[in-house]
């Protein structure tokens, strides 16, 4: 059998119960001490940018670069990481979809390039 898992509310990922959570599972949120404190100020800009950004163009996919730049235009390339967990956490409110050579991927596993897109509904 394998362990209860959550996904993280601050970067998006999965995470697997451990034994010093063992009193307290039902409230943990957080995968770790770097994530406890929930998302940043400027993750809240990322997710806003996203938004945004596909709310712009609707049938258009965005590439995550493409929020950092208009979220931080002179220092855009460390705000990737920032970018891709905002994408997760909208993917797992069902917000977008992340998607990897058109197709929509499992937000907590992917790797590598991604583009970003509005959800779609049945049928579309
Ligand atoms: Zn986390």
């Amino acid at each position: 059998m394998s362990l209860p898992e959550k996904v993280c509310a601050t970067c998006g990922r999965r995470f697997a119960w451990r034994a010093r959570w063992s009193s307290n599972w039902d409230a943990v949120r957080h995968c770790s001490r770097a994530c406890r404190g929930g998302p940043s100020a400027l993750g809240r800009r990322c997710e806003a940018a996203i938004l945004a950004l596909l709310a712009r163009d609707p049938g258009a996919s965005i590439c995550p670069s493409e929020a950092a730049r208009a979220v931080r235009p002179e220092a855009w390339r460390p705000l990737l990481e920032r970018v891709r967990q905002a994408a997760r956490r909208l993917a797992h409110e069902g917000a977008l979809e992340i998607t990897q050579r058109g197709r929509a991927v499992d937000p907590c596993e992917v790797r590598g390039p991604i583009r970003l897109r509005l959800k779609r509904g049945p049928g579309a």
